[in-house]
């Protein structure tokens, strides 16, 4: 092993999370450290400092890893890119397969920060961690299909011309289709052509916090001079987050009236037609249709191809044809696992020092195909979780507490968690905006349910038959 640790890793090990103890970094950084060491020996100093010095490793304990991202953009990045090489790592290290639980930092305040002109200082790199979004998200890297046609053209559109072509613009799609790309793509293509336009971006999630946060400090003023007035492009991602929550949705519907008037672009993502948001004002589904609604399909298996062979290029990984379609004949259900694939893939091959090769891609990632092909979503289990329960769906996202309705609730959550590739607090976000830990104790209670409780095991199964 390295004695003297590298120099980026140092600075953690003397710059720890202030919300830890002496005792807890002691005991759990070492592996961490020892992880990131081996890390940067691999990855491009801007990546490093980039995508995994944000990340802070909370705990390991029992098979279990916490980590801990300032938002979710950084999270998102890192496991899409990098999570599979460090769990490789922690099984090379430990002879142990790692669970991965992902919390965010909880800061009151949650900046929300303007588009800044790209450039390539480090120092602006640095800044950038606390940034909410992604310079490499580029109309370039994104690769065009009959899947994304409509979506991308009206994103193009809207990247030359603000304002004038189509206001609002509103892209749905299913996760990890793209949406977070392309509206970051606008936002990066209006700030090449000009420099000094105020464009805003920031998820759904966080204009609540933010609103939140002015709203108690008495600062609404504040708030909205900065959205209504000082914003020439909003670009807002998930807006489905503000479902349900009234008060949100009507700074928001202000916000969007005013931004209009002005003749200011708004752009929204959301992983549903605004008609399916359920708990959304119609005031707002109306003002979504002013403009353009485009949605964005799953790729077929030409894009998947492109999209693969684009990202090795980028990441400057051989994959050879025949490589490319064995995982995009396999991987179907959404862009970031496919480009998760092809990571874990190249992850792998470093550590054997081998090629990517067929016989390797098809070892390495029988697990996953198995896993995901099926397509699950947590969407498809909680409909089937209902059915086999024969109870509401928002009785199931709900908090009602009695057996009939809780039941059935932790075990559609076990289900999405062993199903899904989804993290705790994504599971309890669709679940009605549950805390992380509701999930974990879901999980558990079913798992001990299922060696002692027939009637458990017997609806576990025949719901996962029904999915598969
Ligand atoms: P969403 O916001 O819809 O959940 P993202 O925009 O985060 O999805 O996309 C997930 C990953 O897939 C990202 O790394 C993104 O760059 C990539 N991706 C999605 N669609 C494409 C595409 N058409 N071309 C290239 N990369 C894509
Ligand atoms: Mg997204």
């Amino acid at each position: 092993m390295e004695s003297v640790l590298p120099q980026t890793v140092d600075k953690i090990l003397n710059n720890p999370p202030l919300n830890q103890s002496f005792e807890e970094i002691k005991n759990t950084y070492p592996l961490w450290l020892d992880i990131l060491a081996s890390l940067e020996q691999r990855i491009k100093p801007h990546n490093f400092n980039m995508w995994l010095r944000p990340i802070k490793c909370k705990s390991i304990y029992d098979c279990n890893i916490t980590l801990s991202a300032p938002n979710r953009y950084i999270k998102e990045w890192f496991e899409d890119n990098y999570l599979p090489t460090v769990l490789l790592e922690l099984q090379n290290k430990t002879q142990k397969n790692y669970k991965v639980i992902f919390e965010f930092e909880e800061t009151e305040e949650i900046p929300v920060q303007y588009f800044d002109a790209v450039t390539s200082s480090n120092e602006n790199l640095e800044k950038k961690t606390n940034h909410e979004f992604n310079t490499r998200y580029d109309f370039d890297s994104f690769v065009v299909g009959p899947s994304n046609q409509l979506a991308h053209a009206a994103s193009r559109a809207v990247a030359e011309l603000p304002a004038l072509k189509y206001n609002p613009l509103f892209i749905y799609g299913g996760v990890g289709l793209g949406k977070t790309h392309l509206i970051c793509a606008i936002g990066n293509e209006i700030l090449r052509r000009q420099p000094n336009s105020k464009v805003i971006f920031l998820c759904a999630e966080h204009f609540m916090n933010e609103y939140i946060h002015h709203l108690r400090s008495n600062r609404m003023d504040l708030f909205r001079k900065k959205y209504r007035e000082q914003c020439d492009v909003l670009l807002m991602d998930d807006i489905q987050f503000i479902a349900g929550k009234v008060s949100t949705q009507d700074e928001f519907f202000h916000t969007f009236n005013s931004l209009y008037d002005m003749q200011r672009q708004i752009v929204v993502t959301s992983d549903k037609y605004p008609h399916e948001i359920p708990e959304l004002e119609e005031r707002l589904r109306t003002r979504f249709q002013w403009g353009l609604i485009a949605d964005i399909q799953r790729p077929e298996l030409e894009t998947r191809v492109a999209i693969l062979t684009k990202k090795a290029e980028l990441e400057n990984i051989k994959l050879t044809d025949e490589v490319a379609f064995y995982l995009a004949n396999n991987i179907k259900s959404n862009v970031r696992e496919l480009e998760g694939s092809l990571i874990r893939l190249a992850a792998i091959a470093s550590l054997k020092s081998s090629e990517i090769n067929i016989d390797l891609a098809q070892n390495t990632l029988k697990d996953l195909i198995s896993n995901t092909s099926c397509g699950l979503t947590i969407d498809s289990i909680q409909k089937e979780v209902c059915s086999y329960f024969n109870i509401k769906l928002t009785d199931l996202k709900g908090n009602k507490r009695h057996r009939a309705i809780s039941r059935p609730r932790q075990i559609a959550m076990y289900l999405s968690r062993k199903l899904t590739n989804s993290s705790f607090p994504e599971i309890g976000q669709r679940f009605g905006g549950k805390d992380h830990s509701t999930v974990i104790s879901a999980c558990r209670k079913i798992e001990d349910l299922l060696e002692k409780d027939l009637s458990v095991k017997t609806a576990t199964d025949g719901i996962t038959r029904q999915l598969k």
